[in-house]
């Protein structure tokens, strides 16, 4: 299968739209962009295109999708019940970077994440993925068009170093503006939770919300030394978080460097103030503008340091206090190694 890049600027978007439609309208699967990463689109009502998602990516089977809606209308027929909250949080993030986990209707396919008694339902903000849902008159669910475990996809580019030849299009949206997936809250509790931390915060959505927010534990109860199993967003690359403040830090990527010369080829992946630690490191800057931007270029960081193939990347820890909470909960999946200095 030929996979191809569909453009979405000027003259070529109702074009390239009007294709993707197509596809999805026959069960086929398609990437597009979000504001957040980019997805692997399909019809949500069709057992055939939900199979082929988790047979593209090779995501586990107990992994539940998101359903992206592309107008607020359309969480209806998908939920039991709306509670006020969805409403509220509706209001003041949507479209925009936010899951809301509520009670599933009982009309909903048996196929569509089976066994849940609920259902994740997205608006995103991006125009391109808005246009494609509601050209196509059904809900797309779309988990993010990377092969699983690797980190998500920011440009088109990465959809096709993981899908070539297993996709038949990519929208072509260029870089997401948000960087990381979205943030997931459940309502179907007593008390609102964030199960996936992202870019909105709990204190945002606890000052909407006017209530506490509760966070679920993020890491694993086992250690995740035997293996893999536990690891998510994850380059080839051996990624080792380094924990401590900023001078010991630069201190220890230069000894580090030293250690390591020779042995193997490192990556430091760091806010520009880092920039420099020691010539030998292959470095990918992740911006001046502090956590948010950090955000934005964290996949890609990890997915340009093992293009250029180096065997360890070291990684500064950040703050977990607002969006650093985000970003430090994809670290820590991402990292064989924690370090403390
Ligand atoms: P992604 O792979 O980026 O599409 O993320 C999907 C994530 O959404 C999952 O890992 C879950 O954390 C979350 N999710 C989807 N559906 C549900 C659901 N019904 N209940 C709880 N979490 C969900
Ligand atoms: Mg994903």
């Amino acid at each position: 299968m030929k996979t191809r890049i569909l453009k979405t600027t000027g003259d070529d978007r109702a074009g390239s739209i009007r294709t993707a439609v197509k596809l999805l309208a026959e069960g086929e699967v398609v990437a597009f962009p979000t504001e957040t990463v980019y997805g692997l689109g399909a019809d949500a009502f069709n057992r055939k295109a939900i199979r082929a998602i988790y047979k593209v990516k090779g995501r586990p089977s107990d992994n539940p999708l998101i359903v992206h809606i592309g107008s607020l209308s359309q969480v209806h027929p998908l939920a039991a019940t709306i509670p006020i909250r969805f409403w509220v949080l509706a209001e003041a993030f949507m479209p925009g970077p936010l899951t809301v986990v509520l009670r599933r209707s009982p009309a909903l396919p048996r196929y569509l994440n089976p066994g849940l008694p609920s259902v994740a339902v997205r608006f995103p903000r991006h125009p391109v993925a808005r246009a494609l849902i509601n050209e196509a008159g059904f809900p797309l669910v779309a988990p993010s068009a990377n092969l699983s475990g690797r980190p998500s996809p920011t440009r088109a580019v990465h959809v096709l170093e993981d899908l070539d030849g297993t996709i038949h299009a990519i929208l072509d949206g260029g870089r997401c503006r948000v960087g990381l997936e979205s943030t997931v809250i459940d309502l179907t509790g007593r008390r609102p939770t964030v199960l996936r931390p992202g870019v909105i915060t709990v204190e945002q959505l606890e000052k909407v919300l006017r209530t506490k927010v509760g966070l679920a534990r993020q890491t694993a109860k086992k250690p995740r030394s035997p293996g893999l199993k536990y690891r998510h967003y994850s380059p080839r690359a051996e990624l080792i978080l380094l924990e401590g403040k900023k001078p010991e830090i630069r201190k220890a990527l230069k000894e580090m460097s030293g250690a390591l010369k020779g042995k193997k080829k490192i990556g430091v992946l760091a806010l520009a103030g880092y920039t420099r630690p020691s010539e030998r490191l292959d470095f990918f800057s992740l911006g001046t503008t502090g956590v948010e931007g950090a955000a934005r270029k964290l996949f890609e960081g990890l997915r340009e340091l093992d293009r250029r193939k180096v065997d360890v990347i070291l990684c500064p820890a950040f703050e977990e206090e607002k969006v650093g909470t985000a970003v430090m909960n994809r670290l820590r999946k991402a990292a064989t190694r924690r370090i403390r200095v």
